[in-house]
């Protein structure tokens, strides 16, 4: 269920692992994305049980529609259930008792707090959202919410690494062009990127001095949901409680 917890500036955050919830394979078990194919039923009952996890009424977990993009939707209290999610890769809030929630399986899970401030942040960067900024532009959206970088807190979640994320040369090219601290090299040799590295490079550009990074990779633990070594599977979440 909860694999890693702890408090950033004051705020409660977890990474969930893929045991402790109610979908069955491919999804098996705690899947918490609807959007994989699983039955909506369990998703929502997985749902629960991470709410449940967190000391947390299942109404104040806030998700998004997350499309790799590097748009950030700014909340201020519960989602209404019948309209649609935002359409984003980040939510910010500076509301109180909200679970915001990132849906993963090898992107990388970034979640951020400040001090001094009410400004919480989680923001989903896989490789097109590193490509679009959408880690600087959380960043931004939590300054204007009077958060400064240097007191932001940020923890970076289990993602797939460089090792492990083995791209054609050409779409590497691309990614390093805008991000250089994303090069790397796979195990066999072939060029690859290192997402995790990329995004603490995002963050240190954009004034955030306090980054912690679970060293976890998804396509290694198998307690872990990971779309480049199973294809179709669930997603983790990593969520922090303002
Ligand atoms: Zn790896």
């Amino acid at each position: 269920m909860l694999r890693r917890t702890g408090s950033i500036a004051g705020a409660r955050y977890a990474f969930t692992d893929r045991y402790g919830g109610a979908s069955t394979a491919p999804y098996a078990e705690l899947n918490l994305g609807d959007h994989v194919g699983d039955d909506p039923a369990a998703v929502d009952d997985n749902r629960r049980r991470l709410a449940a996890a967190m000391d947390l009424d299942p109404a104040r977990l806030v998700l998004m529609r997350q499309v790799h993009g590097r748009a950030v939707a700014v909340v201020d209290g519960p989602q209404d259930p019948a309209a649609p999610l935002p359409e984003a890769d980040a939510l910010v809030t500076t509301g109180r008792d909200l679970g915001l929630v990132v849906l993963v399986a090898d992107c990388v899970p970034v979640l951020l707090a400040a001090r001094r401030s009410d400004a919480v942040a989680v923001a989903h960067a896989g490789r097109r959202g590193v490509e679009a900024g959408v880690v600087p532009a959380t960043v931004a959206a939590m300054q204007e919410l009077g958060a400064r970088p240097d007191r932001i807190v940020a923890v970076i979640g289990p993602a797939v690494c460089g090792r492990c994320y083995e791209v054609p040369r050409e779409l590497a090219d691309q990614v390093t062009a805008v991000v250089p601290a994303a090069a790397a090299t796979s195990a066999t040799g072939t060029p690859a990127l290192d997402l995790r590295a990329a995004v603490v490079a995002q963050l240190l550009a954009a004034g955030v001095e306090t980054i912690e990074a679970d060293p976890r990779c998804t396509a290694e633990s198998p307690d872990l949901f990971s779309h480049r070594r199973d294809g179709v599977t669930g997603r983790f979440a990593g969520v922090v409680v303002t």
